[in-house]
């Protein structure tokens, strides 16, 4: 056993699924209660006080999206929500009520991994928030606005600053286009996605070696960006 991380409530009706993460999780040091529909979850958040909320979305008694609704109401805990393929929506509309990434089903203990650390980034905050971020060879200077990629400094746009900062903020989570063009441009735009493939692609062109391959831009198809942790 390592030690303790915290307190992880997996909310998922699927046994063999249930099983799967129980096992993964406590094998990494998490303490892990379940439950088997919306309504206990909720009920688990309120009396039990977990750190961390894995949440599915097809659930038999109220849709993940409502789940991930009323959690929000409740607390600021960091959800990680379960998606099978044909979610897809369902899955974009809980990012946008306030999940924070998502796996799709089938997943491995290696991908499951890698969203709790940056969950856990999210919640202690050091990383995402100090003066300096790293990631690989970029490094960006938060209070100068300065950003270097393999010890050279690049110039950014004040737009494309605003884009890569948000994405440094969620560092290793996915953020979804609304979220991105709410937060940069404003609410009038969040269905003007083409901004988005614009100025992603001008950022790649500047912090990547392969523009055509990022390896910290990355796209998540149909959903959002992620910056990605090295
Ligand atoms: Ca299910």
């Amino acid at each position: 056993m390592n030690d303790d991380k915290g307190l992880v409530l997996i909310i998922e009706d699927d046994p063999q699924t249930r099983r799967f993460l129980k096992s993964s999780l406590s094998h990494q040091g998490w303490r892990i209660i379940e439950a088997e529909d919306g309504k206990t979850g909720l009920d688990k958040v309120k009396n039990e006080h977990p750190d961390l909320v894995i949440l599915d979305l097809g659930l038999p008694d109220m849709d993940g999206l409502s789940v991930t609704k009323k959690l929000r109401h409740l607390s600021e805990l960091p959800i990680l929500i379960l998606s099978a393929r044909s979610q897809e929506q369902n899955k974009i509309m809980a990012l946008d009520a306030g999940a924070d990434d998502y796996l799709t089903k089938p997943f491995g203990s290696g991908e499951l991994n890698s969203r709790l650390q940056a969950l856990l980034r999210r919640v202690s905050k050091s990383l995402n928030n100090s003066e300096i971020f790293e990631t690989g060879q970029l490094k960006v200077d938060r209070v100068l606005r300065k950003v270097h990629i393999a010890g050279n400094e690049v110039r950014i746009t004040p737009i494309e600053y605003r884009l890569l900062s948000i994405l440094i903020r969620h560092a290793g989570l996915v953020v979804t286009h609304r979220e991105l063009l709410k937060e940069v441009w404003s609410i009038e735009h969040i269905n003007d996605q083409h901004y988005l493939r614009i100025y992603m692609g001008q950022l790649r062109h500047k912090l990547e070696v392969n523009p055509a391959r990022p390896k910290y831009l990355l796209t998540e198809i149909g959903v959002g960006y992620r910056l990605a942790i090295l």
